[in-house]
């Protein structure tokens, strides 16, 4: 198959250009578009046939349902089992924007796209190159990252290019993302409400509005706890680059001083090291390529650097990487979680 690559300009939609991405989805095929968050892969949310597409082109394993992208708070009533009062109140301050709630689906929403669950994960992206593809395509679209199972989320369309080309007809791009990171996921379909996967929007964000206590699935906190994760996505090893990552946690210079001395041992076996440093550090480490993440003060760029510098050392054939960690205030949780797990938990305390 081949796949089209359009250039779309988020302040300038053009019309023919979108139109012909609609009418693919509307048609049952797959479309890739920017979202503020990552890259997401779409499909009409409603048919089956369209959402096991989705499966296949990323080799997504069957149990790990979509996410349905709307355009309109009427949407998740047409096909929630029944809007939780929270509902109305987080989409009132988040939505459009990068927040997923997980309520009660009814009949409307076939179990291909829910990977077999009775609740359904809902997001208002807050993107105008998504919004204009839902509202052309008359279709919900049900949209994970358009990214191959297992590797980093896409965070630019070239991202997606390397991952989807010949396994999907087109690709929309609209610039990199800019938040970088998988929207926060909170579950509404109980008593408690209760975040599944971390991101831009905190549990005190959420507090905040709810006026009431948001708890955190117990199953995402450690690694080696015995609890299962409630998103089933979250137990998969995702983001994992091709070389050994590991973190080295501590306090700074200490941290340079480790993961120095930790690169001249690999470097005596022969192998190719690199280094995820900041702004502040990087003139510091001796490693065969060292990357910035970003200022250690600036989390929304740390956040959003995170996927594509992961992707780079993929591509410049390191054996292993360290890591500095990020759990800086605010997002910090969401960047250590995706982090944490690109690393398969191996980190280095000190
Ligand atoms: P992605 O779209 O690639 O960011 O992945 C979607 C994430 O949402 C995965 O971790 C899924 O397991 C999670 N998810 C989607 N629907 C549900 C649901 N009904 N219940 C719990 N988690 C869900
Ligand atoms: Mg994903």
């Amino acid at each position: 198959m081949q796949t089209k690559l359009i250039q779309i300009d988020s302040a300038n939609i053009d019309r023919n250009d979108i139109k012909e991405a609609a009418d693919l989805i509307a048609a049952g095929e797959l479309v890739a578009f920017p979202t503020e968050t990552v890259y997401g892969l779409g499909a009409d949310a409603l048919s089956p046939e369209a959402s096991k597409k989705i499966y296949a082109a990323k080799g997504r394993p069957s149990d790990n349902p979509l996410i349905v992208h709307i355009a309109r708070f009427e949407d998740l009533e047409r096909i929630a089992r029944e809007v939780p009062p929270q509902a109305r109140k987080l989409a009132d301050a988040f939505w459009p924007g990068p927040l997923t709630m997980i309520v009660w689906k009814n009949d409307k929403v076939p179990y291909e796209t829910t990977g077999g669950m009775d609740t359904v994960a809902v997001r208002m992206p807050n993107h105008p190159v998504a919004l204009r593809l839902i509202e052309e395509s008359g279709c919900l679209i049900a949209a994970p990252s358009a990214n191959t199972s297992g590797k980093p989320s896409p965070t630019e369309a070239s991202h997606v290019a390397l991952d989807m080309d010949g396994r999907i007809p087109m690709i929309l791009d609209g610039g990199a993302v800019g938040i970088g990171i998988e929207s926060t996921i909170i579950d509404l379909s109980e008593k408690t409400p209760m975040i599944l996967r971390p991101g831009y929007i905190t549990k005190e964000m959420l507090e905040d509005v709810l006026g009431e206590e948001v708890c955190i699935d117990p199953g995402i906190i450690a690694s080696d706890s015995m609890k299962k994760p409630k998103a089933p996505g979250m137990k998969y090893k995702h983001y994992a680059p091709k070389a050994d990552l590991v973190l080295v946690c501590g306090e700074t210079d200490r941290v340079v001083a480790e993961i120095n001395r930790l690169t001249a041992q690999k470097q005596r076996e022969g192998l190719r090291v690199g280094v995820i440093a900041t702004d502040e550090t990087l003139g510091r480490y001796r490693a065969d390529s060292v990357m910035s993440i970003g200022a250690r003060e600036d989390e929304d760029a740390i956040a959003r650097h995170l996927y594509k510098i992961l992707r780079e050392f993929d591509d410049l054939n390191v054996d292993a990487i360290y890591s500095e960690s990020f759990a800086t205030p605010r997002i910090g949780q969401a960047i250590m979680n995706r982090l944490l797990k690109a690393a398969g938990h191996q980190v280095i305390q000190i």
